[in-house]
C-alpha cells in the first residue's frame, strides 16, 4: 500500500533481512528462465546458496547486450499465458529491449509510482496530465497506472499537441503533470509565446520530470516558470520504467525503492564496487518481479549514494541526480564530459532559450565543438553588441565547467530538431574518422 509507509523507513538491517529474503524468492524465480537455467546449473547456483547479500556477487553481469542475445523469450521465468504486458526501451542506444509482466508485476509497479507521487504530496483529488509517449515507452502507461491506483483523475494526452495540453488543463484544472524536461522547456516557451501565464491561468502545483538527464537549473526554471514544485523521477525499462528512484519533498536526490530492487554501485572499468559515496555505474536487481526477473543488470547509468540520512524520514537511500550513461560521455579534445555538463551551464543563463545542440566534428587532425543555442528572438532584433556579449559569456562559462573552449553558435527559438520524447542533443560527425 503506498500510504503505508512502514517499508519506506524500516532500519538498515530490516531492510537488508527482507532484501535477502526477497532476492532468494527471486534466484528460486529466475530459475524458470532459460538464460538462468542454463547459468544457475553450470555456476551451481540456488536460493538456498544464496545464504548473504554479499552472495549475489557470484552471479555474473547482465547488460543490454544479453537481453538483445536471448531476445525475446531468454528471461521469460513464467509461461506465456501468464504475462498480461509487454515494454520496449526506447532505443536510444539500438535496438530496443522488451520486458514482460505479469498481474501482479504490473500491481508492484504501479504501487511504486502511487507511492512516489504520495510521496510528493499528490491526493485522490488531484488532475493528473500524463504528457509524455503511451505505447511501448514506459513512462506513458507506468504513470497512467500508478496515478489511478492512487485514484488521482488521470488525463492520459500523451506526448505533444501543445494547444490541446493547453486546452486540457486550462479547463480540467490540472494539479499534476509528468513530462520529459527538453519539451517541458519547449511547453514553455510556447506559453510564452501564446502570451498565457501558466501561473494565473492554470492550477498545476507539480511536476515530474524524467526520462532524460537533466539537471537542477532545468529543474530552477521550470518551477519558476509554471509555479510548480518539480521532483526528478528515474527508471530504466528494464526494471519497469519510472518508479525506480523519486525525489521526495527535500529535492536532494532520489529514493531507490530498496524494497524492490538491489542496488550495487560498480566502477564500469574494473567492474568494482565503489566506496560509499562515489560516482559508479548503478547495477540493478530486481526483487519482486515475477515475469521477468533480473539479476545484476549494468543500466550503464552513472550517479553516487549520498550517504547522509534524508530529512524526509525514509531510509531507502538516495542516488544523486544521473550525470548521464557510460554511452553518452564524449572525449572531445582528450577531455571526458557529459552532455548534462553543458545543460547546466546553458540553463544558468536566463537569455538562453530552451534548446540547443552539440555538434562534434573532427577538423584539420582535430576535435572541434559546436554548442548551437537557442537565444531569445528579442536578441535578434536588438543591438548585435549585446549578442555578441552573450556569445562571449556562453563560451567563457563552458570553457571553465569543460575545460574544453567550445565554438557558441546562437540561433534563432525554433531552429534546432525539437523532439517530443527523449532530446536527441549530441551530433558526432566524426565517427567516420573512426
Ligand atoms: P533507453 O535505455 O533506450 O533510453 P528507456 O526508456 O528504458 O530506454 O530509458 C531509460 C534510461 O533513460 C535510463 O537508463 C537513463 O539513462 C535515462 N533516464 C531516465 N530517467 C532519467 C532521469 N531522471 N535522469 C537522467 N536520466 C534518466
Ligand atoms: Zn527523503
Amino acid at each position: 500500500m503506498f500510504w503505508d509507509t512502514n517499508n519506506e523507513t524500516l532500519d538498515r538491517s530490516s531492510l537488508e533481512k527482507l532484501q535477502l529474503s526477497l532476492l532468494q524468492k527471486t534466484v528460486e524465480r529466475a530459475q524458470q528462465a532459460p538464460y538462468y537455467g542454463e547459468l544457475f546449473k553450470k555456476e551451481c547456483i540456488t536460493a538456498d546458496s544464496i545464504k548473504s547479500l554479499d552472495d549475489l556477487r557470484r552471479i555474473p553481469f547482465i547488460t543490454k547486450d544479453d537481453l538483445r542475445d536471448h531476445y525475446p523469450y531468454g528471461f521469460l521465468a513464467v509461461p506465456r499465458d501468464k504475462i498480461v504486458r509487454m515494454h520496449s526501451s526506447s532505443g536510444s542506444t539500438g535496438k530496443p529491449t522488451v520486458i514482460f509482466h505479469t498481474m501482479s508485476d504490473i500491481r508492484e509497479w504501479s504501487g511504486l509510482i502511487a507511492r512516489c507521487m504520495y510521496m510528493t504530496g499528490v491526493r485522490e483529488s488531484d488532475v493528473f496530465q500524463n504528457m509524455t509517449g503511451y505505447g511501448l515507452f514506459t513512462g506513458g502507461l507506468g504513470f497512467h497506472y500508478g496515478a489511478e491506483q492512487l485514484g488521482a483523475m488521470v488525463i492520459p494526452v500523451g506526448a505533444g499537441n501543445t494547444k490541446r495540453q493547453i486546452m486540457l488543463m486550462r479547463e480540467f484544472e490540472t494539479s499534476v503533470i509528468h513530462i520529459i524536461p527538453s519539451y517541458a522547456l519547449h511547453f514553455i516557451k510556447s506559453l510564452q509565446e501564446a502570451g498565457i501565464d501558466p501561473k494565473s491561468e492554470f492550477k498545476l502545483r507539480i511536476a515530474y520530470l524524467g526520462a532524460e538527464p537533466h539537471s537542477d537549473e532545468t529543474r530552477l526554471r521550470v518551477e519558476a516558470a509554471l509555479g510548480v514544485q518539480a521532483f526528478n523521477s528515474y527508471g530504466l525499462s528494464e526494471m519497469n520504467g519510472p518508479g525506480v528512484a523519486f525525489e521526495c519533498t527535500q529535492k536532494h536526490g532520489m529514493h531507490v525503492w530498496e524494497d524492490n530492487f538491489l542496488i550495487e554501485l560498480i566502477n564500469p572499468t574494473t567492474l568494482e564496487p565503489v566506496k560509499e559515496g562515489e560516482d559508479g555505474e548503478i547495477v540493478f536487481t530486481t526483487l519482486k518481479r515475477e515475469g521477468m526477473p533480473l539479476l545484476r543488470y549494468r543500466s550503464k547509468d552513472i550517479a553516487a549514494v549520498i550517504t547522509e540520512p534524508c530529512p524526509c524520514g525514509r531510509t531507502h537511500r538516495r542516488l544523486t541526480r544521473i550525470k548521464g550513461r557510460t554511452d553518452d560521455m564524449l572525449i572531445v579534445k582528450g577531455v571526458n564530459m557529459y552532455p548534462v555538463q553543458i545543460e547546466k551551464t546553458l540553463m544558468a543563463i536566463p537569455q538562453v532559450g530552451s534548446n540547443y545542440l552539440i555538434q562534434l566534428e573532427h577538423k584539420d587532425y582535430n576535435d572541434h565543438m559546436i554548442v548551437k543555442v537557442e537565444v531569445q528572438a528579442e536578441m535578434f532584433h536588438g543591438d548585435m553588441k549585446e549578442l555578441q556579449t552573450l556569445r562571449k559569456t556562453i563560451t567563457e562559462s563552458l570553457r571553465s565547467e569543460l575545460l574544453v573552449t567550445p565554438e557558441v553558435e546562437l540561433v534563432e527559438p525554433g531552429t534546432l530538431p525539437q523532439s517530443e520524447g527523449k532530446a536527441v542533443r549530441v551530433v558526432d560527425n566524426r565517427k567516420q574518422w573512426g
